[in-house]
């Protein structure tokens, strides 16, 4: 490996910061040099490029978002603009390169592997939906959040005997509303891998408010229903009234967890070590507690396993 480059594209994760640290210092004790792409895939088109040090990393693990900045490339989607992040890479003598994103991106990566560039994928995504690597980098942070921010509701929906339904992120992975709610975050739970209708929630609340309990959190994943609607329909129905709260971006930001943070860490010093033994179009991930690694080309072939885990619902959301 001649000269290394790494980049951070599509939504920021918190821990992003702590792989990029570890790929620097790893690259750096192998007397790697490094050179940061701002902006992702579009600032690597664009040439925004500087040199990486052990130093300038120093102090970042603990920060959330990016230093690297991120951004969302419709160039680079095009044959045409990744043959211009191909003559950048060259001009600036980088011929190894790491990515940190999710789906969306390590896509774009396996682009690059295909065009000679040596490439390793990291998985940096709050939304859990790699099913290949059991966590993503930033997953963790953002569920902390979200039951932080539940506990707030949840306080309030107590003293007034409220209904909540809490929308969380996810795109279209219910990873963060299941961990949410075997975390003790919510009552009722809807995903696009459980996906309830509004009959259901209507009638899992009333049996809840039959029971004696008044205060109710309904989580769902966001983009699968008008909130609105299902506000209206659970009023009218159950004769009572909802609140609705949309957690939004609060979930992206903030100080990644230890976890996150041990696991930027081991990924970004796995993928340098993957570079040095000559590895490319492969991403690391986490399986039962050790560092795996698959090829790029085949991140969504592996069914999602974590579906298991809606079996442990049953008893605890009666
Ligand atoms: P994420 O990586 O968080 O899933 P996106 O899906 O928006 O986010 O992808 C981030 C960027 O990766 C896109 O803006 C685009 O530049 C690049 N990308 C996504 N899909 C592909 C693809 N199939 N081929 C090449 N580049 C891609």
């Amino acid at each position: 490996m001649k000269k290394l480059g790494i980049l951070t594209s599509g939504g920021d994760a918190p821990g992003m910061n702590a792989a990029i640290r570890a790929v620097v210092k790893a690259a750096n004790y192998n007397d790697i040099d490094v050179m940061g792409i701002e902006g992702g895939y579009q600032g690597l088109i664009e040439g925004r490029i500087k040199p990486l040090t052990s130093k300038l990393v120093e102090n970042i693990a603990d920060r959330g978002g990016t230093i690297l900045k991120t951004s969302r490339s419709p160039e680079f989607m095009e044959e045409a603009g990744r043959k211009k992040a191909l003559k950048v890479l060259k001009t600036f003598g980088i011929d190894s390169l790491i990515v940190i994103g999710g789906d969306g991106s390590l896509k774009g990566a396996q682009k690059l592997h295909e065009l000679g560039i040596n490439v390793i994928g990291l998985p940096g995504t709050i939304d859990n939906d790699l099913t290949y690597t059991d966590y993503s980098i930033g997953f963790d942070t953002t569920l902390n959040t979200i039951l932080e921010c539940i506990g707030k509701i949840k306080d309030t929906d107590y003293s007034h005997d409220k209904t909540t339904i809490v929308e969380v992120m996810g795109r279209y992975c219910g990873d963060l509303a299941l961990h949410c709610a075997l975390a003790g975050g919510g009552e009722i739970i809807s995903t696009p891998e459980k996906k309830l209708n509004f009959d259901t929630i209507c009638s899992k609340l009333s049996s809840r408010i039959n029971s004696g309990k008044k205060d109710n959190l309904v989580i769902v994943t966001e983009y699968m229903y008008d909130l609105a609607e299902l506000q209206r329909y659970i009023e009218e129905k159950l004769n009572m009234s909802v609140r609705t709260t949309v957690l939004g971006f609060i979930q992206r930001g903030g100080n990644p967890s230890a976890f996150d943070r041990i696991l930027a860490s081991q990924m970004g010093v796995t993928a340098v070590e993957l570079l040095i033994n000559g590895s490319s179009g492969l991403t690391v991930g986490i399986k039962d507690n050790k560092m795996i690694q698959r090829k790029l080309e085949n991140i969504n072939d592996e069914k999602n396993d974590r579906q298991d885990k809606y079996r442990f619902l049953e008893p605890l959301l009666h």
